[in-house]
């Protein structure tokens, strides 16, 4: 698997997904807007190559929504099954869950890093430090 960086371009506010190698550029595939330079792979997390913010998060690779979904089927089944959907239904969530694999995000600019090997200091998302960044974000 290659490692990814995907983001909303600043310039023509696509999002995009773009392979990342050591010691290139990152460019736009849209618009060739430079989004920043990649030095080494494993400085990534160093420093955001986009933005050069210092703090990452990490989250699932997953659209909540389809987490959410299964889990709201469950409770709707509830007065067919006796209850018994909700276990069987957030045993199906968890098990979903497993197999998604974790990405990184960028607090500030929002960037996502897939394929990389993620630092064990890694957290989910925090909502004290998502605060800090929430007038970079758009
Ligand atoms: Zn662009
Ligand atoms: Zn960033």
């Amino acid at each position: 698997m290659t490692p990814t960086i995907a983001r909303h371009c600043d310039k023509c506010k696509q999002y995009h997904i773009v392979d990342i190698k050591d010691a290139t550029p990152i460019v736009c595939p849209q618009c060739a807007h430079p989004w920043g330079t990649i030095t080494t792979l494993d400085k990534v997390f160093d420093f955001c190559p986009a933005c050069q913010a210092r703090q990452f998060y990490t989250s699932k690779d997953f659209n909540q929504f389809i987490g959410c979904s299964i889990m709201a089927i469950g409770i709707i089944l509830v007065p067919w099954t006796y209850g018994l959907s909700l276990p069987v239904f957030a045993l199906i969530d968890w098990l979903l869950h497993k197999r998604v694999p974790t990405i990184a995000n960028c607090y500030k600019c929002g960037s996502e890093f897939r394929h990389l090997p993620i630092p064990k200091n890694l957290k989910p998302f925090m909502h004290h430090i998502g605060l800090k960044y929430d007038k970079y974000r758009k």
